[in-house]
C-alpha cells in the first residue's frame, strides 16, 4: 500500500514527571484499517490518543495524523478525525437528530445539506427510528453509535474510538463493531480502538498493538500474536 499511512508515530512518548506513560511508540496505520490499541487501564492507550489528537504534547518523538503534525496543527487534525470519548456527553433532553443537529451547525455544515447527511447517518448507525425521541431514553449502546454518527459528520479520514464496546451487552457491542468494521472497508476510514477486551473487539481488528506499562510490547494480526503464544492469545486485565 503505497498511500500515506493515516496514523503514523516515531519514537513517541510522554512522561508525566517519573511516570513513563507511552515509551518509544512506532505506530503505522493505513486507511481501511483498523487498530486495536489493547491494554489494561494505565497502560497508555489515552495518552496515545490525547497525543495524535494535539490535546497533550509529547515528551518525545514525532507523530503524523493524515499527515498532520498534531503539536503544530491541532485544528486541522480536529477538523478532519472523528473522536469518540469513552462517555459522550449528549443533551438528554434533546432529541438524537437535535443533537446531531448541534454539531453539524458548531462544525459549520450549511443548512441545506445539514438535513440529509443527518439523516443518512442516523440510518447508517441503526437509529432512524428513534431520531426524534430524547436522548435520556436512548441505551448505552444507542448513545455509543450516536456518537459515532457525530464523528461522522465531519466525513473524518479517521476515527479514533476510546473504549467503544465498554459497559455494552454482547448484542450492543456487535452493533457498534458492526459500524466499525462498515467504516472502514466502506468508507476506508482509518480506526484507531483503545480496549482492554481484547476478546471483544478482535473481530474487527485488522491488527492489534499490546500495551503494558507505556509500551506497545507486541504488534500484528490477531493470528500472528497467538500464533506466537502458542495458538491462543490472552491478554490479562485488571480494571
Ligand atoms: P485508562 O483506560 O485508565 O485511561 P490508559 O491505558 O488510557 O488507561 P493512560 O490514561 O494513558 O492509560 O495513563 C498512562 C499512565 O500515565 C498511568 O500511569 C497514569 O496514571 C499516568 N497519567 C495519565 N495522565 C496523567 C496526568 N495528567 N498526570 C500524571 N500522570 C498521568
Amino acid at each position: 500500500d503505497d498511500r500515506e499511512p493515516a496514523i503514523w508515530t516515531d519514537g513517541l512518548a510522554k512522561n508525566y514527571g517519573n511516570t513513563v506513560a507511552v515509551d518509544d511508540l512506532h505506530l503505522e496505520i493505513a486507511p481501511g484499517e483498523v487498530f486495536g490499541l489493547l491494554g489494561p487501564n494505565g497502560a497508555g492507550k489515552t495518552t496515545t490518543i490525547l497525543m495524535l489528537l494535539g490535546l497533550s504534547e509529547p515528551s518525545a518523538g514525532q507523530a503524523r495524523v493524515v499527515g498532520l503534525d498534531p503539536t503544530r496543527q491541532a485544528l486541522e487534525v480536529k477538523r478532519r478525525v472523528g473522536y469518540v470519548p469513552d462517555n459522550a456527553g449528549f443533551y438528554g433532553g434533546l432529541t438524537g437528530q437535535q443533537n446531531l443537529e448541534y454539531t453539524a451547525q458548531l462544525n459549520g455544515l450549511d443548512p441545506a445539506t445539514r438535513r440529509d447527511r443527518i439523516a443518512s447517518l442516523l440510518d447508517e448507525v441503526g437509529l432512524a427510528e428513534r431520531a426524534d425521541e430524547p436522548v435520556r431514553t436512548y441505551s448505552h449502546g444507542m448513545r455509543q453509535r450516536l456518537g459515532i454518527a457525530d464523528a461522522l459528520l465531519k466525513d473524518p479520514e479517521v476515527l479514533i474510538l476510546d473504549e467503544p464496546t465498554l459497559g455494552l451487552d454482547p448484542r450492543g457491542a456487535d452493533q457498534v463493531l458492526d459500524l466499525v468494521n462498515d467504516l472502514a472497508s466502506q468508507r476506508s476510514v482509518a480506526v484507531l480502538l483503545a480496549s482492554h477486551l481484547l476478546g471483544q473487539v478482535q473481530v474487527v481488528c485488522s491488527r492489534v498493538g499490546i500495551f503494558v506499562d507505556g509500551r506497545m510490547v507486541a504488534s500484528g494480526t490477531v493470528d500472528e500474536l497467538a500464533a506466537q503464544h502458542g495458538g491462543r492469545l490472552v491478554v490479562e486485565v485488571q480494571t
